[in-house]
């Protein structure tokens, strides 16, 4: 554990703070140390970077979370803002594919996709694939950048908000502005099932939330050298050598107040530090309800806001293959045989589907630094409802799906799979809500609907208590790494104004 930089229980000069090394606490940290304020990032587990975490195992490195990062200007600004370079930081590979999308029936559909290939498949929809493309670009510029970087809680940001949502039509579902450009029913799912990786709905979420998922054009995605731990590792080093404190494995078990104000932060260990500005990137009900939960506010929020809809869960198998698989891409998407059927039995009714769509990852083939040579490392994810519409016992269920996943696979990939697993093991929704506070097992926190998303999710700030800040998935914007980014962006625009 990284220690204070007093010797005593209690810090005395600690007077920002920032609660979870996640990559929304870790931007954070970054932008305030960065601006001049001596920062104290504190996180409750082993490691930072949250939900991007890695596993090093008999030479093989297993990544959890996003598997490409979209778009990197966010960190090359991030990086800027610190006085160095990221590419001397890090070095960011162009994946060859954005996504493969294939299906049980043969069909197969790389993105961004090649005209003389679609125009196989969908002859009739290449000028409807080309406006989808102008859109994204567009709505990128226009709309969900600006919406993103808005430091919300006036009625006046609120009205700017809608702008960009009335100029692009942001109320249809990205399966409603698929169905309404192209005809072909695979191509349709494919235009529409990248917010699923923001934990969003493709059937009812906006499609504005398209964007920070798909890459500018045209729209590749990028893999950090060594993987996204290396992404985390350079950041935390940035942090440290601006001269920023973090302190690791000791979780935040207390925030004091008096009046509206948060006066004290308190951990596990019994290390104290008194504070003048809080924010937290810990999930929105552990930061009311449990580390605030002795004020009113605090326990009034915590309820509220666990009454609110939840994003679902994610199951994951990581595996290492004998063997080498370059006709695998980097990412690719295995669409079951229904789509919205699939996505309302995970949304909406809460139950585990009969059949499979699986999200991929095979970072090897674009990083065999991951994998000893001739071996190969994956990753298989499935959306599953959370654990408050779906309270299954885990640690009997999983084995079961750990099975049925990797049996796909064996289906649809690598015929002698069973013969060629070196290593598995998974991860459900138990271990995202025991390792990560997450309320409800939840990927993406709380849902994107249309009544929790942008400036109607919480804000930067908190509306009571003074100098309670929020950043992360859980707040304006929304989850994934674009948006997690953007929001940490807003949220020290607010807290560097404190200082001015
Ligand atoms: C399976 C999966 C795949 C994904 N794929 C993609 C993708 O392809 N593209 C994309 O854009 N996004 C993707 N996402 C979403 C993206 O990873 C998240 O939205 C983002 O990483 C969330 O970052 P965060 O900083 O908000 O939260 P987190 O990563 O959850 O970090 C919060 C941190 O707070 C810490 N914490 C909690 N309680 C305390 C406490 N009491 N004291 C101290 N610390 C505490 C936690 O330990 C954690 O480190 C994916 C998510 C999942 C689950």
């Amino acid at each position: 554990m990284a220690s204070g930089k007093t010797n005593s229980n209690v810090a005395e000069t600690t007077r920002t703070c920032v609660i979870g090394a996640g990559i929304g606490g870790l931007s954070l940290a970054l932008r305030l140390q960065a601006a001049g304020v001596p920062t104290v990032l504190i996180e409750a587990r082993e490691a930072p970077g949250g939900l991007i975490r890695s596993w090093q195992r008999d030479g093989f490195t297993f990544e959890a979370g996003p598997a490409a990062i979209s778009d990197p200007a966010p960190l090359r600004e991030l990086w800027s803002l610190t006085g160095e370079d990221l590419a001397d930081a890090v070095q960011l590979i162009e994946l060859e594919h954005d996504w493969r999308c294939s299906w049980p029936d043969g069909t197969q559909i790389d993105l961004p996709a090649d005209p003389a290939r679609l125009a196989r498949i969908a002859p009739d929809d290449l000028p409807g694939y080309d406006d989808f493309v102008s859109w994204c670009e567009s709505a990128r510029i226009d709309g969900w950048e600006r919406l993103a970087r808005q430091p919300q809680g006036s009625a006046l940001a609120l009205i700017d908000a809608l702008r960009p949502l009335l100029r692009h039509q942001g109320w249809r579902s990205p399966a409603g502005l698929a169905a309404q450009l192209v005809k072909q029913p695979h191509l349709r799912q494919a235009l529409a099932f990248p917010v699923l990786l923001g934990g969003a709905s493709p059937l009812t979420t906006s499609a504005l939330n398209l964007i920070g998922q798909i890459p500018p054009a045209p729209g590749r995605g990028w893999w950090p050298q060594g993987g996204m731990n290396r992404l985390i590792a350079a950041m935390t080093r940035r942090f440290d050598r601006l001269g920023g404190t973090l302190r690791l494995h000791d979780p935040v078990v207390r925030l004091d107040s008096v009046g509206n104000r948060i006066t004290e932060v308190e951990c596990a260990s019994g290390w104290r530090a008194p504070v003048t500005q809080v924010a937290s990137n810990a999930d929105v009900v552990h930061t009311y309800r449990d580390l605030l939960g002795t004020s009113q506010r605090g326990a009034e929020m915590g309820r509220k806001l666990a009454n609110r809809q939840f994003s679902p869960s994610a199951f994951t198998v990581h595996f290492a293959l004998e063997g080498s698989w370059p006709g695998i891409p980097h990412r690719s998407v295995l669409f079951g045989p229904r789509f919205e059927g699939f996505i309302e039995d995970v949304f909406t009714h809460g139950v585990l589907p009969q059949d499979l769509m699986i999200f991929l990852a095979h970072p090897s083939l674009s990083d065999p630094s991951l994998a000893p040579s001739g071996k190969s490392v994956f990753s298989a994810t499935v959306l599953v409802a959370n654990l408050g519409k779906l309270p299954l016992d885990w640690d009997a269920i999983g084995k079961l799906l750990e099975q049925r996943i990797l049996a796909e696979i064996g289906r649809r990939l690598v015929p002698d799979i069973a013969d060629r697993l070196i290593a598995r093991f998974h991860t459900s929704p138990r271990d995202m809500a025991l390792d990560f506070n997450a309320w409800l097992g939840a990927g993406w926190s709380l849902a994107a609907t249309p009544g929790q998303s942008g400036p109607l999710r919480p804000h930067a700030r908190d509306g009571k208590i003074a100098n309670l800040y929020l950043v992360g998935a859980g707040t304006h914007p929304g989850a994934g790494l674009a948006a997690v980014m953007a929001g940490a962006k807003a949220t020290a625009d607010l807290m560097l104004e404190e200082h001015r």
